[in-house]
C-alpha cells in the first residue's frame, strides 16, 4: 500500500496523489511525519503557517508559555532526542519551545514534507476512489487514501463577538496571532480583552511597558503562581535516574504528567492538614499537583472542591491590595479545574501598579468598540491598542474550518457534528472513512499534557496503518454502534467530574451557538491508553476495515460498557489475582472480606454510632445504630448486610450504612444474622424478622420517631429485607413503610440471562453465588418463600424501592421481583444502574458513579417516610 508521492496533472487542476495527508505541523503532524516516514509510507503534510511550531508559531504574545512543566512537555519517542535538547527552565518561554519544535524537524529532515503557507480548506471522501481529495489554499489539491488531522485543539482563535473593532483606529492584536516582529507598547494606552490564561501571561509584562493598560475582565479564572525558575530538582533527577519508567508513569497517569492522585478525602484531614498540603501546592507551582494532590474528593465532589476554591480565593486576596479589586478577580461561577486555571508570575500583583485598572464587565458589559477605545455601560477608556486575549473556537474549530468535510453518501461532517462532536475513541467519526482526528474531541487532549496525548494518538493511528497494510486492508471506518458507545462512555466519565458545571471553552459555551456539552475525555490519559490498546487487543472492536477485492473485517461493538470507575475497581482487582472466594472456605472468605474492608475509605461521619446488642430469634445479636447530626427523633431503616448468607456482619457495610444515614437523615440500624454453613436456613430470616421486632419495640429508646419502620438490604441482605416484609405482613406486625431492596437475591429455583451474561468477570460470579447456596440451604428448601420471596404471595407488602445492576448475575431476579411487586398491586419503583457491578452502590467514595443512585434511595425511603422533598429534615450533601 505504500507508494511513492507523486504530482500528476488533470484536465482541470494539479493533484498531488500521496497515501497519507497531515494537516498541520505542530506537535503532533511533526511526530506524524516522522512516525508515517519511518513506517514506510508517503506522507505529506499541509500547514497554514510558513513553518513549523503549530501553537508556538503562532502565539508569540509576551509572556507566552507552557503551563506543564517542560520536564514532561516534550517528545519523548526518542531517548537520543531527549538527550539531545536541555530546557532553560521549569516552564519554557514561546521562542524556546518554537526553537525545540524546529529543532525535532531538522533532526527528523521533517520539513522537505511539509507544504507551508497552505490551508486544507475543503476534503471529500470519494466512493469510487476509496480515496480523500483535499482542496487546498495554495498549489496542488491532494488525494490521499488516509486524511489525519493534526490541526490543534486550539488554533482556530474565536472572533471578539464585540461591535465595531473595525471602527477602531488604534492598533488591534490578537494573542493567538501575535505580529512575528513583536509589539512596543512604550508610552502607549493599551486594554486587554480576556483573563484566560493568555491574557494572564500578557498582562503582567504589558503592564510593564504600557503607559496605561486597563483590563477588561469578564469571569474571573483561579491562577495561582508559577514559580518558574530552574527545572525543578524533584522532576529531573528521577527522570534521570530512570527515563524510560519516569515515562510509563507519565503515560498511565490520569493527566500524562507522573503524579499520583491524592488518595485522602478532605474530611479525613483537618483543617491543618489541608492547609498545609495547600501550601505545598502553592510552593510547587505546578497544574496537575494543584488539580490531583489536595484531596480525592476535590475533583468531583462539590464540597470538596469548595474547599480547595476558597484557599486560592484567599490567596487572590493576600496579594491584591485594593479590596474591590481583588474580590472582582475571584472566582465564584466555577468550581476550581472546572475551568482550566492558569499559572501566573505577578499577574495578581500588577493589579496593585499605579498605571493598571480592572474593569468587571460583569458589572458594565462593553457596549462596542468606538474609533477612540472601549465603550462600557458606564465609560469610555479610550485607548491606544486592544490586544483580545478572547480565546479559541476549541477541540472542533480548526476541523469544521474545512468546510466541508464530506464522508461516505455526501454527508457533511458539520451536519454529524450539529448537537456536538460524535466521535469514536476521539479518534474516528463513523461514516468517515481513513479520517483521524489527532487529539479530536472525545480524547484526553486538553486535559491531559498534550505531548504525552499526542505521542499515544500518533502511534495509535500509524500502528493501525502498518496493521492495516499488513493484513491487506485498505480503509477502516468506526461503526455507528461502537461511536454510540463511547459517546455514552464520555457522558459516563463526565458525570463524575465538574467539568459539566462551568461555561468554558471545554463545553463550547465560549462560542456563542455552539452546540454545549464536555468535549474532552474526562476518564484519564492512562485508562484513555488502556481503552484504545483494548479496541486492538480485541480484534478492532467497533472498526469496519476493508480492503482490495472485498476483504472485510467488522467486529461491531462497544467498548466500554462498565461505568469509568467500575472497570477501573475491577481492574485493579484483576490485577491482584486472587483465587476465588468459594476456595477460601467459609472461614478464609470471611477473612479476606475483613482485610478487603480494612483497606476501603470509611465512610463519612454521622451524628453518632452506637454499637449495641437485640435479641435475634435464637439468642442475642449484635447491631450498629447511625444516628444523623440533625436533631431527632429521626424515622428508623433496619439494615441487612450482604454477604451471600455466609459472610459480613453489623458492620460490614459500614460506609454504605453512613451514607444511607447521612442522605436520608435517618437512623440506620444495621443487625446481625445467624450465618451459615453454621446457621443454615431458616436462621436467617428468623433472625431478621425477630431483629425487625426488637427494633420497633425499642424505637423511642433508639431515638426514633414513633411510626412504621423501613427496611433494606443489600443482596441476600436484600432478600433477608424482602422477605421479613412477607414475615411482618404474615405475623401481625409491624408495620413497614418501605422496602430499598439493593441487587437482591429473590429466586434460587430459576436462572436468568443475567447469571450467564455475567458468570463471570464482576466479582459476584455465578460459581460464588452457587457456592452461597450451598452453604445456606438444601435445594429443597429454595422453594420456600422464606428463601425466595419471588415465589411468595406478593399483595399487602409495602411500596419497594428496587435497584438492580446491569453487570450482576442478580440482576434479572431483581427486575423479576420487582415486576412481580407491580403486578401484584404494590407501589414499586425501580432503577436498573447502567455500567453499574454488584458492589457499586456499597462502595462508597470508591465508585463514584453510583452516588446518584444512592441518592435516589434515599429520596425513596424519605417518600417512604413521608418526608417531603422540600427536606423537612435537613439532607447531607452531596
Ligand atoms: P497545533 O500546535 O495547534 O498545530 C496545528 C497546526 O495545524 C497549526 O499550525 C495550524 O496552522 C495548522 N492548521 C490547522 N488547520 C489547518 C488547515 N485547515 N490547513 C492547514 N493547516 C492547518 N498544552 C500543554 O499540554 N501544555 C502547555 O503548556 C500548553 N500551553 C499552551 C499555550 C498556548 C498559548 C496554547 C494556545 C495552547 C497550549 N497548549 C498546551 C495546547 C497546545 O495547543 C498543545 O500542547 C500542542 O501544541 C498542540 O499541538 P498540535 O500539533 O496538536 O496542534
Ligand atoms: P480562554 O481561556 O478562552 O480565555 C478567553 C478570555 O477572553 C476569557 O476571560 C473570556 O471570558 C474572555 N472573552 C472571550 N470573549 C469575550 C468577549 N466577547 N468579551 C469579553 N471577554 C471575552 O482563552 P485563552 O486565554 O487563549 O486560553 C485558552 C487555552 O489555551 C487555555 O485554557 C490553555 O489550555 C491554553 N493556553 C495555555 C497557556 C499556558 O499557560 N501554557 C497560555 C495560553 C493558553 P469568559 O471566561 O467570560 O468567556
Amino acid at each position: 500500500m505504500s507508494e511513492v508521492k507523486a504530482s500528476e496533472t488533470t484536465s482541470s487542476s494539479t493533484v498531488q496523489h500521496v497515501d497519507i495527508a497531515v494537516v498541520g505541523a505542530g506537535f503532533a503532524g511533526l511526530y506524524l511525519l516522522h512516525r508515517l516516514r519511518q513506517a514506510g509510507f508517503a506522507a505529506q503534510a499541509l500547514e497554514a503557517a510558513d513553518d513549523v511550531g503549530g501553537t508556538w508559531y503562532w502565539n508569540r504574545y509576551p509572556g507566552a508559555r507552557c503551563d506543564i512543566q517542560t520536564t514532561d512537555y516534550s517528545f519523548t519517542f526518542d531517548p537520543a532526542l531527549e538527550a539531545a535538547w536541555q530546557w532553560s527552565e521549569k516552564y519554557a518561554t514561546q521562542p524556546e519551545i518554537l526553537r525545540y519544535l524546529g529543532f525535532v524537524a531538522d533532526r527528523y529532515d521533517l520539513r522537505r514534507d511539509i507544504r507551508f503557507g497552505t490551508r486544507v480548506t475543503a476534503a471529500r471522501w470519494n466512493e469510487a476512489t476509496q480515496r480523500w481529495l483535499l482542496t487546498t489554499s495554495a498549489g496542488p489539491s491532494v488525494s490521499c487514501r488516509c486524511y489525519v488531522m493534526a490541526s490543534g485543539c486550539l488554533s482556530e482563535p474565536k472572533p471578539p463577538e464585540i461591535d465595531g473593532v473595525a471602527d477602531f483606529a488604534g492598533d488591534v492584536y490578537v494573542t493567538g496571532r501575535w505580529p512575528h516582529a513583536g509589539v512596543d507598547f512604550t508610552g502607549k494606552r493599551v486594554a486587554v480583552i480576556g483573563t484566560g490564561s493568555s491574557g494572564i501571561q500578557a498582562i503582567p509584562l504589558i503592564a510593564q511597558q504600557a503607559a496605561h493598560l486597563t483590563v477588561f475582565q469578564r469571569t474571573p479564572n483561579f491562577a495561582f503562581p508559577a514559580h518558574n525558575g530552574p527545572q525543578p530538582a524533584e522532576r529531573v533527577a528521577p527522570l534521570a535516574q530512570d527515563l524510560a519508567g519516569y515515562r510509563t508513569q507519565a503515560r498511565m497517569s490520569l493527566a500524562g504528567v507522573p503524579l499520583e492522585r491524592a488518595t485522602e478525602f478532605s474530611w479525613q484531614l483537618s483543617d491543618a492538614e489541608r492547609r498545609q498540603r495547600f501550601e505545598r501546592a502553592l510552593a510547587a507551582g505546578d497544574l496537575v499537583a494543584m488539580l490531583t494532590q489536595l484531596w480525592a474528593d476535590q475533583g468531583g465532589d462539590l464540597d470538596g472542591n469548595a474547599l480547595a476554591s476558597d484557599l486560592l480565593r484567599e490567596y487572590v486576596r493576600s496579594v491584591v491590595k485594593d479590596p474591590t479589586t481583588a474580590e472582582a478577580l475571584t472566582p465564584h461561577d466555577h468550581p476550581f479545574g472546572s475551568k482550566r486555571p492558569c499559572l501566573e508570575t505577578g499577574y495578581y500583583a500588577t493589579f496593585n501598579r499605579p498605571n493598571v485598572d480592572l474593569v468587571n464587565l460583569r458589572q458594565e458589559p462593553i457596549e462596542a468598540i468606538t474609533a477612540a477605545g472601549i465603550r462600557t455601560s458606564r465609560r469610555t477608556v479610550d485607548v491606544d491598542a486592544i490586544v483580545f486575549a478572547t480565546g479559541f473556537d476549541a477541540m472542533t474549530g480548526a476541523i469544521l474550518a474545512v468546510h466541508p468535510i464530506t464522508g461516505r453518501g455526501g454527508r457533511s461532517i458539520d451536519t454529524v457534528w450539529a448537537n456536538g462532536p460524535q466521535t469514536y475513541l476521539g479518534l474516528t467519526v463513523a461514516g468517515f472513512p481513513n479520517l483521524f482526528l489527532i487529539t479530536g474531541p472525545g480524547s484526553p487532549s486538553v486535559l491531559s499534557n498534550m505531548a504525552v496525548s499526542i505521542e499515544q494518538h500518533v502511534d495509535w493511528v500509524v500502528d493501525r496503518l502498518i496493521d492495516m497494510r499488513a493484513a491487506g486492508f485498505s480503509t477502516m471506518e468506526a461503526t455507528e454502534a461502537a461511536q454510540a458507545g463511547w459517546t455514552r462512555h464520555l457522558a459516563d466519565c463526565t458525570a463524575l467530574s465538574l467539568h459539566r458545571l462551568a461555561n468554558t471553552w471545554y463545553t463550547g459555551a465560549n462560542v456563542p451557538g455552539k452546540a454545549r456539552g464536555v468535549m474532552p475525555y474526562t476518564g484519564g490519559v492512562g485508562p484513555y491508553r488502556t481503552i484504545c490498546d483494548d479496541v486492538v487487543n480485541r480484534g478492532m472492536l467497533g472498526f469496519r476495515l476493508s480492503g482490495p477485492n472485498g476483504a472485510g473485517q467488522c467486529n461491531d461493538g462497544e467498548i466500554v460498557r462498565l461505568q469509568p470507575d467500575v472497570r477501573m475497581v475491577l481492574g485493579m482487582l484483576a490485577e491482584l489475582n486472587l483465587p476465588p472466594i468459594e476456595s477460601m472456605g467459609a472461614a478464609g472468605a470471611r477473612g479476606f472480606l475483613a482485610q478487603l474492608n480494612a483497606t476501603r475509605p470509611p465512610g463519612r461521619p454521622v451524628g453518632e454510632v452506637v454499637d449495641g446488642t437485640l435479641d435475634g430469634a435464637a439468642g442475642p445479636l449484635a447491631y450498629r445504630l447511625y444516628r444523623p447530626a440533625t436533631p431527632g427523633p429521626h424515622p428508623i431503616v433496619v439494615y441487612y448486610h450482604g454477604g451471600g448468607w455466609v459472610l459480613g456482619d453489623a458492620q460490614s457495610d459500614d460506609p454504605f450504612c453512613r451514607d444511607l444515614c447521612r442522605r436520608s437523615n435517618m437512623i440506620v440500624v444495621s443487625v446481625d444474622y445467624r450465618h451459615a454453613p453454621e446457621h443454615r436456613f431458616p436462621a436467617a430470616p428468623e433472625d431478621g424478622y425477630a431483629a425487625l421486632r426488637w427494633v420497633a419495640d425499642h424505637a423511642a429508646a433508639l431515638g426514633g420517631r414513633p411510626g412504621p419502620l423501613l427496611v433494606a438490604g443489600w443482596s441476600a441482605g436484600g432478600n433477608i429485607a424482602a422477605v421479613t416484609c412477607q414475615l411482618a405482613r404474615d405475623r401481625g406486625g409491624p408495620a413497614i413503610a418501605g422496602q430499598l431492596l439493593v441487587c437482591p437475591v429473590t429466586d434460587g429455583t430459576s436462572e436468568r440471562p443475567s447469571y450467564s451474561d455475567n458468570a463471570t468477570g464482576y466479582f459476584l460470579t455465578r460459581s460464588l453465588m452457587y457456592w452461597f447456596w450451598d452453604l445456606y440451604c438444601a435445594p429443597a428448601d429454595r422453594s420456600d418463600p422464606r428463601v425466595s420471596p419471588l415465589l411468595g404471595r406478593l399483595d399487602g407488602l409495602p411500596p419497594a424501592f428496587v435497584v438492580t445492576a446491569e453487570f450482576d448475575p442478580l440482576r434479572d431476579e431483581g427486575i423479576a421481583y420487582a415486576e412481580a411487586l407491580g403486578a401484584a398491586g404494590v407501589p414499586v419503583e425501580q432503577l436498573q444502574a447502567h455500567g453499574q457491578f454488584h458492589s457499586s452502590f456499597t462502595m462508597v467514595d470508591v465508585i463514584a458513579t453510583a452516588v446518584g443512585g444512592r441518592e435516589k434511595m434515599a429520596q425513596a425511603l424519605q417518600r417512604f417516610a413521608g418526608i417531603d422533598e422540600s427536606g423537612a429534615l435537613p439532607r447531607a450533601a452531596e
